[in-house]
């Protein structure tokens, strides 16, 4: 008996299934076709497959999987934000978010099993690292909330602001982002993708020289590098001002800008000292300042500090002509805001938690 390695078409971009298919005899043509069914009208059964002929189909089934994250929960907040979470095929779990209206439609998805960047603010920081996903589950979660939010076919904005470091899961990425944009696929324009980061900065240095080049977001959260290193642990390798530096130098598209995300923690960085700070600190950069005042939840000691000193702080800022919104946290009732995002197995395993730690480690 022979076993049988299958290719999962998933991890495939275009070009990759081409080739695979041509080295079996099937003509490459066939690649465009399998991925308009898989990522057009969302048929994940090489079967249903109908304008390809019956033979083709069945030595498609025989040579090709396509793995598909499960849904396990789903749930929908009162402002209609739906957090779902998903079962990876080893087991592993992550958390996918759809909000509806900001205007557009946005998926925020996940790109690693829990986070090693370890921010003292984030629930999923607790987790650890478990691992990353690799390009074919960060498009499996677009594929499934398309089919599960009967979607398809419609527009959609993605901001990689999940769970995980999208820089610290670089090549998967941006392989996901490849795939993602193909035109005989879902079509997803770069401009139509942020990616957030806390700033990896040799990954940052490459992403700069990327040509398929999303929206990018900095999660700044602090206006010295003390106060960073401990916010933000990762500012203890690359530094505050050299994060600018990169910001400085990083080749943003005419008319758009660079968004800094600010967590506000109460009493911590949200003094008007801060906001002064800040406005120096992005002299010179084309950007724009989100105001995140903290999502508070068990575990994390910090306090979301009160709407009038982020008010004040977001005053002082447009006083000085910096760009500033404070974003509406959507789904919190839920736990699907930013930095909510922590899956079951872990919030109710300490035992598990603490392998994951040690791991990590
Ligand atoms: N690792 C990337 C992608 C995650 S984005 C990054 O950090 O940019 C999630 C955003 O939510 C980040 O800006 C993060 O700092 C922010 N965040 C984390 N915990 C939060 C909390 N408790 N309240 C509000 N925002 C939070």
């Amino acid at each position: 008996m022979t076993t049988l390695i299958q290719t999962d078409v998933a991890e495939l971009d275009l070009g990759a299934l081409e080739e695979r298919l041509q080295s079996i005899g099937v003509p490459r043509y066939h690649a465009r076709q399998i991925f308009q069914w898989i990522y057009r009208r969302g048929v994940s059964d090489f079967g249903a497959m109908t304008d390809l002929a019956r033979d083709l189909r069945g030595r498609l089934a025989q040579d090709f999987s396509l793995s598909t994250p499960a849904v396990v929960k789903q749930e929908r907040s009162q402002d209609g934000t739906t957090k779902f979470l998903l079962r990876l095929t080893d087991g592993h779990f992550i958390e996918s978010v759809f909000i509806p209206d900001t205007p557009s439609q946005t998926f925020c998805l996940s790109t690693q099993v829990g986070c090693a960047m370890g921010c003292a603010f984030c629930l999923t920081a607790k987790m650890g690292i478990i691992r990353n996903l690799t390009a074919g589950e960060i498009v499996g979660q677009v594929r499934v909330l398309l089919r599960e939010l009967n979607m398809l076919g419609q527009r959609f904005n993605i901001v990689l602001m999940g769970m995980g470091e999208p820089l610290h899961n670089y090549d998967a990425t941006m392989k996901a982002l490849r795939i993602l944009a193909d035109e005989h696929g879902l079509a997803v324009s770069s401009r139509r993708v942020t990616l957030s980061t806390v700033g990896v900065l040799p990954a940052l240095e490459r992403l700069a020289t990327e040509p398929l080049m999303p929206n990018l977001a900095i999660s700044l959260h602090a206006t010295t590098e003390d106060q960073r290193d401990l916010l933000v642990p990762i500012n203890r390798k690359y530094g505050l001002a050299e994060l600018l530096d990169a910001c400085r130098r990083f080749p943003i598209k005419r008319r758009n800008r660079i968004t800094f995300e600010y967590v506000m923690l109460d009493g911590v960085n949200d003094t008007p000292e801060d906001a002064r700070r800040l406005v120096k600190l992005l002299n010179g950069i084309k950007a724009k300042v989100n105001l995140l005042p903290l999502n508070e939840a068990a575990g994390i000691s910090f306090k979301r500090p009160s709407d009038e000193r982020v008010n004040h702080f977001a005053q002082i800022l447009a006083d000085h002509h910096v760009n500033v919104s404070v974003r509406k946290s959507r789904g919190r009732d839920i736990r699907a805001a930013c930095g909510q995002l922590m899956t079951e197995s872990t919030r109710t395993a300490p035992g598990a938690r603490l392998a994951a730690a040690m791991r990590s480690s």
